[in-house]
């Protein structure tokens, strides 16, 4: 579902990616771990076509993003660490507009229906945004992530600031995510998250790929040991 091919990406004369290859099928969750500056929002930024790569291409579901990027946008939904949505509106006239957008008509209940998938509660559903925490928030993104049918998320360390509650509930959404067949990329600092949400971990060091390691055969403590040692 999200393929990437010898990805390199230089901004003048700095090399911030290095032939990145990695592969994420339907379903799966994979977590990109890595210091300030490995490379991981470099990757993010070109799977939405924001940035254009110095040399490879990236795949998703089959379309690639240097040559379809307009096409590729429909499949793809981003969550970055601070959800940029309108205060003056509530959840779910801001899931409306960004549905509408995204050319699809949903009617009230279907819109709650997405907002409940998310486990926003539904006294939140229409009151003003302005008034939401960052996990509430990161819900109502989500929200439009599946009323776009997007097929793959782009997450950009999408618990940091989060309370455990939120973040352990964050976690949860995107387990489900997974068995609702959606591909998840989310690049993270959180070792504990990665761990127990993800299928595959990745540790990029200096826009390489140095670690590509399945999250089962780790608890958190050897994965930060290992972690500690590969950067
Ligand atoms: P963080 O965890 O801080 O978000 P990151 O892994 O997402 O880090 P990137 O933001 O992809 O890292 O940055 C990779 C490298 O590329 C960094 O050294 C950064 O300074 C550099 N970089 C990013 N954008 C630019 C730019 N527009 N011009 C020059 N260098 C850049």
């Amino acid at each position: 579902m999200l393929k990437i091919t010898d990805l390199h990406k230089k901004y003048n004369d700095f090399t911030a990616l290095r032939s990145l290859n990695l592969e994420v099928g339907k379903g799966e969750i994979y977590a990109l771990l890595g210091q300030n500056g490995a490379g991981k929002s470099t990757t993010i930024n070109i799977l939405l076509g924001l940035l254009k790569p110095t040399s490879g291409d990236a795949f998703i579901n089959g379309v690639s993003v240097t040559g379809y990027p307009d096409r590729v946008k429909k499949d793809l939904a981003y969550i970055p660490e601070t959800v940029l949505l309108y205060p003056n509106l509530t959840g779910l006239e801001n899931l409306d507009f960004f549905s509408r957008i995204a050319c699809f008509e949903y009617s009230r209940e279907q819109l709650s229906g997405f907002l409940n998938r998310t486990g926003l509660q539904e006294t939140a559903h229409h009151k003003m945004l302005g008034g939401y925490s960052k996990g509430m928030r990161q819900k109502v993104g989500i929200a439009i992530a599946l009323a776009k049918d997007a097929k793959v998320l782009l997450l950009d360390e999408p618990t940091s600031g989060l309370d455990p509650i939120a973040t352990a509930e964050f976690t949860e959404i995107v387990r489900q995510l997974g068995q609702q067949g959606k591909t998840v990329l989310m690049a993270t600092h959180d070792i504990f998250n990665a761990v127990s949400v993800a299928s595959a971990i990745g540790i990029m060091k200096q826009g390489v790929l140095v670690q590509n390691l399945p999250s089962k055969a780790f608890t958190a403590e050897e994965l930060q040991e290992l972690y500690l040692k590969t950067i």
